[in-house]
């Protein structure tokens, strides 16, 4: 069924009885080409690209919960490709401008709105840092403006310029970065990956993986074995719970990570925003409600829900740049399972198992990343070598001295 506004005005004149399920509810087959384990935003996307660009349509998705369950609807829903290091920024804007052209692409209003991302800076060691980042993006073809405190003014008044602590002295904007309306994400690749033929199955649990001569051949699910030739991993948070029933550790911690919605406010807040001198970012959803978060809970846990020091963390930066905040009423707070690698950068790679492949790593940053990481992984998975925006984010990366370590931090989960 194609989604257009005529058929919005015919259905509504006629009962709305026309509209389908948006994705069939499939049993499993015995066997698949390839059978991509999670059904996040990563794992959909993977599909949907698999089967559109690749041709590649014997594809199964399974999923333990039910679609968008995982990180992909409970995340902060900001986009960007504002990064510094080669490895990541010709990759997160290949990721950007995927985004644009999203909701033509697979026919589904995900609410993709590029109000821009604000990046503010406090000192003049961190305006350098931030004009060298700046020209690292515009030379992988992202737009970026260094803003003065004038500049900002314009745009954000209310916000506390003269802090004793952490003066604004200007920021970096990203203007085609926003935010995208997380779950539609999830929805619209999963319609668009069943409207190829791939099976989106939910409530099935991988369980173990059908290894034997050093090649994997399936998987034991929660509803029966399933056979593949190839099996794609890609469970975010779960990362290295489910590899471990492969045999392979990995150089991830799972990190719990929070997020907080106010009540509803009149426009305030013309696009995203973040503190430079700590953990804090914020934006305005469509209904009003300011929608922020800020640095993870700080030990490993597979736990959906975090603990009160980071609220108070999280608020103690907000009041910092934006006092209003502290005029309002907290209506939601939620928590999501974070696969934080050790330099902060993912992995999109085969693994020493033939057949057997692993997307994650993706730190507190993998939504912005769904488009490209889905079809960097679609690539990897069709034709057996890298996509060239993603070569760098290799398994054996550490062994080889070639960390991606964007914030130069170490291995410092909570710092990236
Ligand atoms: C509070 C919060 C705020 C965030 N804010 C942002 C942001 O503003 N911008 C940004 O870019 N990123 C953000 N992120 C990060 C982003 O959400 C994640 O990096 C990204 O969603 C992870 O990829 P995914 O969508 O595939 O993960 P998920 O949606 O978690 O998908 C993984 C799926 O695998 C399934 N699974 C696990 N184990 C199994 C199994 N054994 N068998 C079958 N299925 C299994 C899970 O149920 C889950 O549905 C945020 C995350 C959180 C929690």
């Amino acid at each position: 069924m194609h989604y257009s506004g005529w058929k919005v005005i015919w259905e509504g004149l006629t009962g709305n009885k026309g509209w389908k399920p948006v994705w069939r509810e499939p049993d499993p087959k015995p066997e698949y080409d390839v059978v991509i384990v999670g059904g996040g935003g990563h794992g959909l996307a993977t599909a949907y690209y698999l089967s559109k660009t690749f041709g590649m349509r014997n594809v199964a998705v399974l999923e333990k919960g039910w679609i968008g369950s995982g990180n992909v609807g409970r995340n902060t829903t900001i986009i960007r490709s504002n990064y510094l290091l080669q490895g990541n920024e010709p990759f997160y804007e290949l990721s950007l401008k995927l985004w644009e052209g999203l909701e033509q692409d697979f026919n589904y209003n995900a609410m993709v709105s590029q109000r821009g991302v604000l990046n503010l800076y406090h000192s003049d060691p961190q305006r350098d840092a931030f004009a060298r980042r700046a020209n690292a993006m515009m030379l992988a073809g992202a737009d970026a403006e260094l803003l003065n405190a004038v500049d900002v003014r314009k745009l954000y008044p209310f916000l506390d310029f003269d802090n004793a602590r952490f003066p604004i002295k200007g920021g970096l904007l990203q203007r085609r970065g926003g935010t995208v309306r997380h779950d539609a994400v999830a929805w619209g690749y999963a319609r668009g990956a069943d409207a190829e033929g791939v099976d989106i199955i939910q409530n099935c649990e991988v369980i173990g993986f059908d290894i034997s001569g050093g090649a994997c051949h399936g998987v034991e699910t929660s509803r029966g074995k399933i056979r593949a030739k190839k099996v794609a991993v890609v469970v975010a948070g779960s990362s290295s719970r489910v590899m471990a029933k492969a045999g392979m550790r990995l150089p991830i911690e799972s990190h719990v990570l929070q997020a907080f919605v106010t009540e509803g406010l009149k426009p305030v807040l013309p696009g995203v925003i973040t503190f430079g001198a700590g953990h804090f970012y914020c934006s305005q959803s469509d209904k009003g409600g300011l929608v922020f978060g800020g640095d993870i809970d700080g030990y490993n846990t597979y736990a959906q829900r975090g603990n009160l020091p980071v609220v108070e963390d999280v608020c103690e930066g907000g009041m910092a740049i934006l006092p209003l905040l502290g005029r309002l009423r907290l209506l939601r707070m939620w928590g999501g399972v974070m696969d934080m690698s050790m330099d902060g950068s993912p992995f999109i790679d085969k693994t020493p198992i033939d057949g057997l492949y692993f997307n994650g790593g993706w730190c507190y940053g993998g939504f912005k990343a769904t488009p490209a990481s889905g079809f960097c992984y679609a690539h990897l998975l069709a034709r057996d070598e890298p996509h060239p925006t993603a070569t760098a984010y290799r398994l054996d990366r550490f062994r080889s001295g070639r960390m991606i370590d964007e914030k130069g931090q170490g291995a410092q989960p909570n710092l990236h």
